[in-house]
Order: structure tokens, then C-alpha cells, then sequence
């Protein structure tokens, strides 16, 4: 019962970034740790999401091992779970090539804070690129990610959030890509002016009390 609740919000969660732009055809993945069990449901590798019923997704291993379902595991399964073994408090990741936020990681540049709803997520650091797939991206994440950021961006690839529940990853990722077009618009416009670095960590406090971390 818990396996098929989390593959009900897993394929939700997914098709909802399909729907708001935030990833397009097969790109990007989604999973969800099973709540109280070393189990993560994630999506299948190269099937359109809108064509799913949950009972497909696969079920994985800490270590990326698949324990359950037919269907071969998102290839960016080892990043999601070197995330789920290294924060604890972590039950929920999403990975998309959301456009402005995958501009700042091809810039290397941060993400900075433009306005209160993306203030506990920035500023979003880049990870180092690596190739899809592979240990090394899942290290690079995991260190950029380090003990506090809850998003970063992966260089000239995309943007990975991992938060407490699944459904403030998505807030997350769809946040981050808001708040990287005003900080692209701004800047294109001549003047890029985040918020205050004290507002910041005011309401980045306040935030992070409210998700209990
Ligand atoms: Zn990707």
C-alpha cells in the first residue's frame, strides 16, 4: 500500500513538471523515498510520463539496485540515490532541464535570491560538470548540495532539488526556474538586483523552521 501511494505521487509530481514546462518529453526524473523504508520509487528511463499508470515505476535500492518493477530506472537514478543516502531528511528529489536555471549553470554562475517565495531554495550553487549518469555527477550534487542547500544546479545540464516531501521539491525546482528568469531579464536589462543578503537569511530562517529541518 505505501509502495503504490508513493508511485501515485511520483507519477503526478512528474507529469506536473511536464505540464508547467519544467522538463520536456523524457528528460528529467522524479522519485520519492517509501516513507520509513531504505526504498525509493523513480521513473522509468525513456517513457513519456503521461503514459504511465504508477504500478510501472520501479522501485530501487539505496544503492540504485532496482527491487521492484519491469522497467529499467531513470539512468540519473545514482544521483538521486547518493542523495537519499547522504541527507537523512531527504524524501523527495527532482531533476529537470528547466531553461533560465540551466543558463546559470552554463554561466557557472549562482543563483541569487530576487524575491521572498525562492528564499529558502538560493542561492543555488552549480555543481561541476560530469557526464549524465555517472557516480561522478552523483558526487558533484550530493558535495554542492552539502548540509544546507535544498537546490543546485549541474553545469551545462540542469537544475536537481532534494527536499523534505516531494511536493516542496517540485515548489523548489519550479521556484528556482522563476526566480533565474528575473535574475536573467534583470541582468539583461542592466541591472540585476537580488534581494538583501540580510532579508535572505531572515526569511531563509524562517522558512527552513517551517520545513522542520
Ligand atoms: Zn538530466
Amino acid at each position: 500500500m505505501k509502495y503504490q501511494e508513493t508511485r501515485g505521487k511520483v507519477l503526478e509530481v512528474a507529469v506536473k513538471c511536464l505540464q508547467r514546462g519544467l522538463i520536456h518529453g523524457t528528460a528529467g526524473n522524479v522519485s520519492m523515498r517509501v516513507p520509513g523504508e531504505d526504498v525509493v520509487i523513480i521513473t522509468p528511463s525513456g517513457i513519456p510520463y503521461d503514459t504511465l499508470t504508477p504500478e510501472q515505476l520501479p522501485a530501487v535500492s539505496l544503492h540504485a539496485e532496482v527491487v521492484d518493477g519491469n522497467l529499467k530506472p531513470s539512468s540519473e537514478t545514482p544521483m538521486h540515490t547518493a542523495i537519499y543516502r547522504a541527507r537523512a531528511h531527504v524524501n523527495g528529489v527532482v531533476h529537470t532541464h528547466s531553461m533560465f536555471a540551466t543558463v546559470f549553470s552554463i554561466l557557472e554562475k549562482e543563483i541569487p535570491a530576487m524575491m521572498p517565495p525562492s528564499s529558502p531554495y538560493a542561492p543555488v550553487p552549480v555543481a561541476p560538470f560530469e557526464l549524465p549518469g555517472s557516480e561522478e555527477l552523483a558526487a558533484a550534487a550530493v558535495k554542492a548540495l552539502g548540509k544546507d542547500h535544498l537546490v543546485c544546479t549541474l553545469q551545462n545540464h540542469g537544475l536537481i532539488s532534494a527536499c523534505p516531501t516531494l511536493d516542496r521539491a517540485f515548489t523548489a525546482a519550479e521556484y528556482i526556474e522563476e526566480c533565474a528568469q528575473l535574475a536573467y531579464w534583470t541582468m539583461m536589462a542592466g541591472k540585476m538586483n537580488p534581494l538583501p543578503q540580510t532579508a535572505v537569511a531572515e526569511l531563509r530562517e524562517r522558512a527552513l523552521k517551517g520545513l522542520a529541518l
